[in-house]
């Protein structure tokens, strides 16, 4: 196996199997290799208070917190420790008022246009950092499994086509696209089926600001990475999963891994190893033990 000197990987789905899981395994396997001075990165949509109930670092003292980063909301937030151990902001790029009041508009026109023209319902999540949720199925609540699964996919599909709506999720970020555009806005919409979520960042820019900010200091090439996540899959025609984006041309030389157990197609860059959380786990403590 080969060893690689940092490690990026998504959380909910693939490092743990829920938001309400612990997060102790996964902790015990990343912590022996922080103490090698492997980094680790976590890359997820979600908010610091959103991992493990907001005491990851709780788990690690400060030698091993200093190399452990966190890429969060969507490109919205970089995270590393300080030398108390304390979650530090470090390089996050701004994202002015005005640009997040568009985004907001941009979200209510995707709304607007499927109510008025479909009676299709969604809801929207105004209070994310740089970025909103368009709820594609407000009566369907995923729980606490904050991640793609089951027919989700198929479920959505139907339900639009229900409404006359025959596009399906590639018509809809072409829409939010459009919509986008008509506000002075390059937006990048990603869809996990449930939510059509739009802001002006994605992953790629947490992991490219590792990449240029961390990596490229220490002396460490894309080659020397591996990218893990659940979402990688093809959701619709030339529509990828938000892990997806992790692929960029900073990170294209690095090894990919999907541990995602929904069938469909894949980008070609990667290995589909499937088996959710527990192929991750197995991953981490190998690698240690190299
Ligand atoms: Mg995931």
């Amino acid at each position: 196996m080969k060893r690689y000197r940092a490690i990026f990987f998504d959380w909910d789905g693939t490092a743990v199997i829920s938001r309400s899981a612990p997060a102790d395994a996964v902790a015990a396997a990343m912590a022996p290799l922080l103490t090698k001075g492997i980094y680790l990165f976590i890359i997820s949509g979600t908010t610091y208070p959103n991992i493990a109930g907001g005491q990851l670092e709780r788990y690690f003292p400060p030698a091993q917190l200093r190399y452990l980063f966190l890429g969060l909301a969507r490109g919205s937030h970089n995270l590393g420790f300080d030398q108390n151990g304390r979650p530090t902001h470090t390089f996050d790029p701004q994202v002015s008022k005005d640009i997040l009041l568009r985004i907001h508009q941009t979200a209510f026109d995707v709304h607007q246009e499927l109510l008025r023209d479909y009676d299709y319902p969604t809801d929207i999540i105004f209070d994310r950092p740089n970025y909103v949720k368009v709820d594609l199925m407000p009566g369907n609540d995923r729980d606490a499994n904050l991640f793609l699964s089951g027919d989700e996919l198929g479920a959505v599909k139907r339900a639009l086509a229900r409404h006359g709506y025959h596009a399906g999720l590639a018509g809809l970020t072409e829409l939010a696209l459009n919509c986008g555009a008509r506000h002075g806005l390059a937006v990048r919409p990603t869809c996990d089926a449930k939510y059509l979520e739009i802001g002006v960042l994605n992953k790629a820019d947490n992991v490219d600001a590792f990449m240029e900010r961390v990596l490229a200091p220490a002396g460490i090439a894309a080659e020397e990475c591996c990218f893990w996540g659940d979402e990688f899959l093809e959701l619709d025609c030339g529509l990828n999963g938000s892990d997806s984006f992790m692929h960029t041309p900073l990170t294209q030389g690095a090894d990919f891994f999907d541990v995602g157990t929904v069938a469909g197609e894949r980008p070609t860059h990667l290995t589909h190893l499937g088996g959710s959380v527990e192929t991750f786990l197995r991953f981490l403590k190998a690698q240690a033990a190299l």
